[in-house]
C-alpha cells in the first residue's frame, strides 16, 4: 500500500476548500462550515473481568447542526484518530444534506480493540462512553449510530444507558438497535443497499448492462457484504474480496475469476468481518496479498473498508477495464487521487452519496420510534431506495449540466443546503 500518510481531515478540508472556491462561499460561512461547531474528548474507566482498571479514551465531535440534530457512528478501533472522527463528522453533515434529510453531522469513537475485550468489558465501556456524554446527546441533540466495529448490542447498551440516566424512555437517541428493541428492520442491509441503488443508476446512466459487470470489493463487513449481496442478487458477479485477517495481522484478497459465492462467504465471516482462511480454500478460493483486491481486470471497485485506500500509487495498479469506482467506505480515495480518477475517465460516486444509506435507515429508524410505530421491511427498503434514487440523480444532473466531477456536484449540493440553513436561522 502507499507509503504516504494522509490526514483523513485534512482531506475533508481540503475537499471543501476546493468547492467552497467553487461556489464562491462568503469566509464566515466557510470559517464556520470547515471545522467542527464543537468536540468533547473524554476518559472513560472501566473495570476489567480480572479486577484491574483501565481507562480509554474516547471522542464525539458534532460538525455542524444547523439542519437538524447531529447524528453519526461511533467507532471501536485501536488506531482511532481525532482527526478521522473530525473528518468522519464532517463527511455527515454532508452526507444527511445530500440524501435530504432532517439531519446535521457527528462523529464518535473510542481506542480500542474490542476484539481482545469480553462481553462484559464492552458492555461497561459502552455505558461509560455514555455517561460521560449524556448531557450533550439525545434525540434533539445528537443521536449516535453503529460504525467500524459496534454493533447494534452497543447501541441498546448505550441507549439503556442514556434512559437510565434520563429517568425515561427515549428511543431515539440511538439508531441501529436491534429490531424489537427500536430497531428498524432493514437497517443491517441499508448502507450495503444504498450503495448498490446508486451503482444500479449508474450504471444505467452509463449505458451498462449490470448482469454483464464483474466487481472487487475491499472490506466483508456489514457494507461490503450486504452490497456484494444486492450486487449479485441483481446479476453481477464478484469475483474478489478483500479483508483483515486478525491472527495474521494483515489482509488477504479472496478470489475466484468465476464469481464468489457471497452466502457461503457469509458463512464463514465473523462478527468482524473477518474471513476463515482455511474454510475459504476449501470452497476454492484463491488467497491473495490483500492489495491485489484494487488491481482486478474489473468493471467495479467497491471500497468498502477504510480511508485512503485509492492513492495516486495504488491507482497504478488499477486495470483499463474499470469504468465505476463506488465508495462504501468513508474517505476511499485521497484527494491527489481525484485528478488521476478524472484523467482515467471512471466514473465516482462519492462516498457521502454512496454510502448515505445507512444514515437515512437511521433517520427512518429515529422517525419510526418517535411514531412507536414500525414498518415492515419492504416499506423501509422502498423508502430507502427513492431516497438514495433521487439524490443520486440530483447530484448527476448537476454534474452533467455544469460539467462537475460527481464528488465536486455532491459537494455543491450538500455545501449550499447547509450554508442556506446556517442563514436562515440568522447565524452568519
Ligand atoms: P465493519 O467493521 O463491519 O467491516 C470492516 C471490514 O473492513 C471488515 O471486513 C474488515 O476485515 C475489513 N478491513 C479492515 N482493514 C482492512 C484492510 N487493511 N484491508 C482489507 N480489508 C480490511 O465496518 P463497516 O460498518 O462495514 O464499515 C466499512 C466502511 O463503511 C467504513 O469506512 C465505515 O465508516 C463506512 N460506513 C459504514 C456504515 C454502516 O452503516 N456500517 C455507514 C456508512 C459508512
Amino acid at each position: 500500500m502507499d507509503q504516504k500518510t494522509y490526514n483523513p481531515y485534512v482531506s475533508a478540508q481540503t475537499q471543501f476548500d476546493n468547492v467552497a472556491d467553487q461556489i464562491g462561499l462568503d469566509n464566515p460561512t466557510r470559517d464556520l462550515l470547515r471545522e467542527p461547531s464543537r468536540e468533547f474528548h473524554i476518559t472513560i474507566p472501566v473495570k476489567m473481568d480480572d479486577g484491574t482498571a483501565k481507562v480509554f479514551k474516547g471522542y464525539r465531535i458534532q460538525h455542524n447542526d444547523a439542519r437538524g440534530p447531529a447524528k453519526g457512528g461511533i467507532r471501536f478501533h485501536p488506531q482511532e484518530t481525532v482527526d478521522t472522527i473530525r473528518a468522519l463528522s464532517m463527511w455527515m453533515t454532508w452526507k444527511c444534506a445530500v440524501v435530504d434529510i432532517p439531519l446535521g453531522g457527528a462523529k464518535g469513537g473510542i481506542i480500542c480493540d474490542p476484539r481482545t475485550l469480553s462481553m462484559a468489558e464492552q458492555e461497561r465501556l459502552c455505558r461509560g462512553y455514555v455517561r460521560q456524554l449524556a448531557k450533550v446527546m439525545g434525540p434533539n441533540f445528537d443521536v449516535p449510530a453503529p460504525d467500524v466495529m459496534t454493533n447494534a448490542q452497543h447501541m441498546l447498551w448505550m441507549m439503556d444507558e442514556y434512559e437510565t440516566i434520563q429517568g425515561s424512555h427515549a428511543p431515539g437517541t440511538i439508531t441501529g438497535k436491534p429490531v424489537g428493541m427500536g430497531g428498524s428492520l432493514g437497517r443491517t442491509e441499508a448502507t450495503g443497499y444504498g450503495v448498490i441503488y446508486t451503482l444500479r443508476e449508474a450504471l444505467k446512466a452509463l449505458n451498462i448492462d449490470i448482469t454483464s459487470t464483474s466487481a472487487s470489493i475491499q472490506g466483508f463487513g456489514n457494507v461490503a457484504e450486504h452490497a456484494a449481496r444486492l450486487f449479485t442478487k441483481l446479476g453481477g458477479t464478484v469475483i474478489a474480496v478483500s479483508c483483515w485477517d486478525n491472527e495474521d495481522k494483515k489482509s488477504y484478497t479472496y478470489r475466484n475469476l468465476n464469481g464468489i459465492d457471497i452466502e457461503k462467504l457469509a458463512s464463514i465471516k465473523n462478527s468482524f468481518g473477518s474471513i476463515d482462511k482455511q474454510k475459504a480454500m476449501d470452497l476454492g478460493l484463491e488467497l491473495l496479498d490483500g492489495d491485489e483486491w484494487i488491481a482486478q481486470d474489473v468493471d467495479i471497485l467497491l471500497p468498502c473498508a477504510l480511508e485512503n485506500q485509492i492513492t495516486p500509487a495504488t491507482l497504478e495498479k488499477i486495470s483499463d477495464k474499470v469504468k465505476v469506482i463506488c465508495e462504501g467506505a468513508n474517505g476511499p480515495t485521497t484527494p491527489d487521487s481525484d485528478e488521476i480518477i478524472k484523467a482515467k475517465n471512471i466514473f465516482v460516486i462519492p462516498d457521502f452519496l454512496c454510502n448515505a444509506g445507512g444514515v437515512t435507515c437511521s433517520y427512518f429508524e429515529q422517525v419510526q420510534c418517535n411514531m412507536n410505530y414500525f414498518w415492515p421491511k419492504e416499506e423501509v427498503l422502498e423508502k430507502l431506495d427513492q431516497k438514495m434514487t433521487s439524490a443520486f440523480h440530483a447530484v448527476h444532473e448537476l454534474s452533467q449540466s455544469k460539467n462537475l466531477y460527481m464528488r465536486d456536484a455532491a459537494y455543491v449540493i450538500a455545501i449550499n443546503r447547509v450554508a442556506e440553513a446556517v442563514k436562515l436561522r440568522g447565524w452568519i
